[in-house]
């Protein structure tokens, strides 16, 4: 099943089923024994039973999906995290080297829930970077939380999949002229530049685990204003969607909604120095999960 959060007629964000072309409102359809936020509809243990109920009564109350926005499923998650590095071909295409999994361990870094934008949302280029650049991702929802989760069953804790895209600005123009350079200047960068406001597009919805019975075998494209620019198999990602929980798990407790984006292939604009401008037009696709787009505008 598809979760999502909507809003209709500009009220508040409400959590929903997609089925086909309508939405169905949860806490609705379940006499409010689900709550109206998806991020506190996956902390109740048998959501899942509970929605399954509801498809399996048949027609319920509902909107039409042109009726109503959709937003970004989670809009506040306890946090998201993110891989760095985790497809080959785009470390080969940054200039890198051969990772050998046995002797390494994954790079983990977190993204700000404020940067979380719907479908549809524009992401903003902001006034202190020149360079903003792609990078779409298949990311794993957490339902079931904990700490230490076993590698074996860390797909377990999965409520489900959607897209994510992890805009970067590749380098900040701060503006100081005569900025006093230190070793970790280039990393703090970096990591800011993951931070910005609208940088996390995310959705279009949540396809729940039990849709998605192999998550290292999805088709991820991504269109610049038409054009293919990536087009890979999540089955190539370094470190898996398991490794990712048990290795994050071992220093943070994982909480229902916490998002992990999973590090995206090769085919970004910083390896041929083409950045965002406005006007673009971005479109991610995962196989099975569906299509996130997204357009883009200046300060
Ligand atoms: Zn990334």
């Amino acid at each position: 099943m598809k979760l999502a959060t909507y809003t209709r007629d500009g009220g508040a964000p409400k959590a929903a089923l997609v089925v086909d072309d309508v939405v169905v409102d949860i806490a609705t359809a379940t006499g409010g024994a689900l709550p109206t936020s998806l991020l506190e509809v996956l902390a109740v243990d048998d959501w899942h039973d509970r929605l399954s109920a509801v498809l399996a009564d048949g027609p319920a109350p509902h909107h039409r999906l042109d009726e109503v926005r959709l937003l970004t499923p989670i809009a506040r998650p306890g946090k998201i995290l993110a891989a760095a590095g985790n497809y080959q071909a785009h470390i080969d295409e940054g200039g890198g080297t051969k990772v050998d999994p046995t002797v390494r361990t994954p790079r983990i870094f977190i993204k700000p829930s404020s940067s979380l934008v719907g479908p549809d949302d524009p992401v903003v280029i902001p006034a202190v970077s020149e360079e903003v650049d792609w990078e779409l991702e298949l990311a794993v929802v957490i339902g079931r939380g904990g700490r230490d989760i076993p590698r074996e069953s860390a797909l377990d804790h999965v409520a489900g999949y959607t897209i994510m895209n992890d805009v970067s600005a590749r380098s900040m123009s701060w503006g100081v002229v005569e900025r006093e350079t230190h070793a970790w200047d280039g990393f703090f960068d970096w990591l800011v530049g993951k931070w910005v406001d609208t940088f996390a597009p995310t959705g279009p919805w949540i396809v729940t685990a039990d849709e998605i019975p192999d998550p290292h075998d999805l088709r991820l494209t991504f269109e610049l204003n038409g054009e293919v620019w990536q087009d890979a198999s999540t089955g190539t990602m370094i470190f898996d969607c398991a490794d990712l929980i048990a290795f994050i798990s071992r220093f943070t407790v994982l909480e229902p909604g916490d998002i992990i984006a999973t590090g995206t292939p090769a085919g970004v604009g910083v390896a041929v120095g083409r950045y965002l401008a406005p006007g673009d037009e971005m479109v991610g696709r995962i196989e099975g999960i569906g299509t996130l787009r997204t357009p883009v505008v200046g300060p």
